[in-house]
């Protein structure tokens, strides 16, 4: 086990039996967890770099089986903010400090092209950095986003096991959210993606696969996030909640990815109060204060016991500054490029 470590340490790649090996063995989650930190630290650096999430709309045409937002959820109130607000919110963030903004939202059709061109610009005017993420859209709505500012794009995979997504993901494609991922670092974004872990039915196996995708498209973001059961949803009744083993593909993400930026989770948050501090001790080096407007924070419930939901974003920018005091870490100064992504424009 040693042996697999010291190899992912010093050539940053293992095989998936390799991956595998590692996953299966259940005692080597603090050396995983202290190698990670090492190489972050190398690559990455001691900053935590700071993105204000803007949670702006929760419609979604989709009806994922793990998630609180999808179209059957019939007893959640949806919302959703107008232009206005959107711009202000980041507006807001810039004034606290923050530098990098990432839009999220369902898949809502409301917000078109032309709606959404409109508040990237409005965004970029106020000269932060932007993310989006919300969700499937063609190579050309993609290259529109680009074009009027857009720099950076979430989307997960959720999972590499085709059943598994076609069995999570009722009426959607994984050909076609694989084809999303490369659209968008084709045209150049800087790009992240993820994947959940403690689905129902997921194997060991298949998170190696994840690992080993995130390579292959060359991700520059990575979000892993422990699935937690919503009771609104068909899988009310799943398990999830597998912190230790969501840490552990962060971990083995970072050994194999060393210079991509690796968010500590708000998901890792909810399941344990030091979920996060752990993540930023083994391998993380972002967060992602919620700068939704506190009344709208509690619709936004993709999961329940979301940590975030009744602060105000003040409060939790505070909170999340003084969780990287206590860590003795630093904010990061600038806008948090990916280390990786800004080798490639050489
Ligand atoms: N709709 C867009 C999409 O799906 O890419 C962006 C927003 S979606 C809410 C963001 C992420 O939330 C998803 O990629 C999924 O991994 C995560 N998520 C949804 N339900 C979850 C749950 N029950 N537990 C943990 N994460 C969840
Ligand atoms: Fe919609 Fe995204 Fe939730 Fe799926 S994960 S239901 S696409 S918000």
């Amino acid at each position: 086990m040693q042996n697999l470590i010291e190899k992912a340490l010093n050539t940053h790649q293992l095989s998936k039996e390799e991956l595998l090996f590692l996953l299966q063995d259940d005692s080597n989650l603090d050396a995983l967890l202290k190698a990670a930190d090492e190489v972050r630290r190398e690559y990455v650096g001691d900053e935590i770099h700071l993105r204000g999430l803007i949670e702006f709309s929760n419609f979604c045409k989709n009806n994922c089986l793990y998630c609180g937002l999808r179209r059957d959820n019939k007893n959640l109130t949806r919302y959703r903010m107008d232009e206005e607000t959107i711009i202000a919110l980041a507006a807001h963030a810039k004034e606290m400090g923050l530098h990098t903004v990432v839009l999220q939202s369902g898949e809502d059709l409301h917000f078109n092209t032309e709606r959404m061109c409109r508040i990237i610009r409005g965004i970029k005017e106020l000269g932060l950095a932007l993310t989006l993420s919300i969700g499937e859209k063609t190579k050309e709505e993609y290259a529109a986003y680009k074009q009027a500012g857009a720099d950076r794009y979430l989307i997960r995979i959720e999972t590499t096991d085709k059943q598994l997504y076609l069995d999570n993901d009722p009426g959607m494609s994984w050909e076609e959210r694989a084809a999303c991922i490369r659209n968008l670092k084709a045209l150049g974004y800087e790009l992240g993606s993820g994947c959940l872990v403690g689905l129902p039915n997921q194997s060991l196996a298949s998170l190696a696969d994840d690992i080993l995708f995130f390579k292959e498209v060359d991700c520059d973001m990575v979000g892993i996030g422990p699935f937690i059961p919503h009771p609104d949803t068909p899988l009310k009744n799943a398990q999830g909640r597998q912190l230790n083993l969501s840490l552990k593909v962060m971990a083995l993400t970072r050994l194999l990815l060393p210079d991509i930026n690796i968010p500590a989770t708000t998901a890792m948050e909810t399941l344990a109060p030091d979920g996060q501090t752990k993540a930023l001790n083994g391998g993380a080096n972002v967060i992602m204060p919620n700068v939704t407007l506190t009344d709208y924070r509690k619709f936004y419930q993709l999961y329940p016991g979301k940590t975030t939901t009744g602060y105000t974003p003040d409060d939790s920018l505070k909170k999340v500054i003084d969780k990287i005091q206590a860590l003795g870490r630093s904010v990061g100064k600038g806008c948090g490029i990916s280390p990786h992504w800004l080798k490639e424009q050489k």
